[in-house]
């Protein structure tokens, strides 16, 4: 068929990838298939983590993508980043497991990378990057959501050295199972921006508290939850970067994450396109098949316009990326983009297979729940609109 490749799947073009790259992503394709997202119609319902797909991920090296390889890492491009996560994003059902390997490469690893000093980096990433850690990053706070930079948490310099941290943290991806954790804090309200601070934490540090997994609608295999600082005593070595410089270190790791966090759902769209085209096709109502009808043609078409966009951006931002002149509006046009379109394209999937689409089984109504995070997380689309309005000059 015309619009199908030679694996039989939707042809994106332009192929931004060479063949080492199509090689890797279709590995992982394969890997995902067979490997990962068993028993998730249970993992789903009883909001099970997937420790040991998060294992095998990280065997296959995907936690260690962006990582240099000094520090176990594969440190590979963004678009071969790109590539492989749009591979897993199609091969794995389980988008709870592949959230949570994202909210830890990007907002967690990747400012150790940039921002660590060598013994940080020494210390924690070979952990993360072979599966024995599991990190989560701490911005938002119960009163400081969208407008984070209104945080609360106060750390305060103590005498001898090192670091006394009171404020709590909510919404934390990975917080239940983590084993490290980034939190920022500030030094002095009135400071603003200059007084904010990162943290790396490990689990265990006394006034340290995490809180049970928060039951949510989708996402359900990764866990979300608070972090509680109290009295908390921390090391001068815990410090990431200088102190003020938490701004820098949360505006690099949002443009990683809002670049690169939706990679995977290019994968998921592509899936559902093919898995639409296909049910429309043998599904016969009305003694034809409910492809012949437009009201089921013309979301099918649009759901095969938002891939090909959400491919374009992807490689687009990857390139940029690449290049190192990738920007905070690209990066919001990015996640706005691709959050969005998954969404829409997950609601049609569901309604293009009717009833069969609403029963759990089907996988599709998992996607839409799923899906719909993806409008909050990592800033919400309201807050990526924002920002590029205020690249408008408005
Ligand atoms: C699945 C998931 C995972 C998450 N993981 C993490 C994590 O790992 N670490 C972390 O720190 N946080 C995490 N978060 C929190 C997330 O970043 C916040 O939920 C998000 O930034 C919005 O903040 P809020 O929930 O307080 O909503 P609010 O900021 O209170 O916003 C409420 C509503 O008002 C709108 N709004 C607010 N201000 C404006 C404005 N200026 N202009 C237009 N509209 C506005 C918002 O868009 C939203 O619709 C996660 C959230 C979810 C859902």
């Amino acid at each position: 068929m015309s619009h199908l490749s030679s694996q039989g799947r939707i042809a994106l073009l332009p192929d931004p990838l060479d063949e080492e790259q199509r090689t890797l992503q279709q590995s992982i394709l394969t890997f995902a298939q067979r490997e990962l997202g068993h028993d998730l119609d249970r993992r789903d319902h009883e909001r099970d983590f997937p420790r040991e797909d998060w294992r095998k991920c990280a065997r296959l090296g995907l936690l260690g993508m962006p990582i240099p390889s000094a520090y176990g890492g594969l440190d590979v491009s963004a678009t071969t980043i790109a590539a492989a996560l749009e591979g897993l994003g199609y091969g794995c059902p389980d988008n709870g497991l592949i959230f949570a390997l994202n909210a830890q490469m990007w907002a967690c690893e990747l400012p150790i990378v940039h921002f660590g000093t060598e013994e940080q980096k020494r210390h924690w990433l070979p952990g993360l990057c072979d599966g024995s850690l599991i990190a989560a990053h701490g911005m938002t706070e119960p009163e400081s959501g969208s407008d984070a930079f209104a945080l609360r948490t106060l750390a305060t310099p103590r005498e001898g050295g090192g670091w006394l941290l009171n404020g709590s943290k909510t919404f934390v991806t990975n917080a239940p199972d983590s084993d490290v954790f980034i939190v920022f804090a500030t030094t002095d309200r009135s400071l603003g921006f200059a007084g904010l601070c990162a943290f790396v934490l490990e689990r265990g540090t006394p006034g340290l508290e995490v809180g049970s997994p928060f039951s949510k609608m989708g996402l359900r295999t990764s866990h979300l939850g608070e972090v509680f600082l109290n009295d908390c005593e921390v090391p001068p070595e815990s410090l990431l970067g200088e102190p003020g410089g938490g701004m820098a270190i949360f505006n690099t790791s949002m443009r990683w994450e809002r670049s690169l966090i939706l990679a995977a759902a290019v994968g998921t769209m592509r899936r559902q396109l093919e898995r639409c085209i296909a049910y429309a096709r043998e599904r016969v109502q009305f003694g034809t098949p409910i492809g012949s009808f437009q009201a089921v043609s013309h979301p099918l078409a649009k759901m095969r316009l938002r891939l090909q966009t959400s491919h374009l951006m992807l490689y687009r931002i990857a390139a940029l990326l690449d290049a190192g002149t990738a920007t905070d509006l690209d990066a919001a046009m990015t996640k706005l983009h691709l959050s969005e379109a998954l969404v829409k394209s997950s609601l049609d999937a569901l309604q293009i297979h009717g009833g069969s689409g609403y029963v759990t089984e089907s996988g599709l109504e998992r996607d839409v729940r799923d899906a719909l995070g993806s409008r909050i997380y990592s800033g919400t689309s309201e807050m990526q609109h924002n920002v590029i309005a205020r690249h408008l000059g408005l």
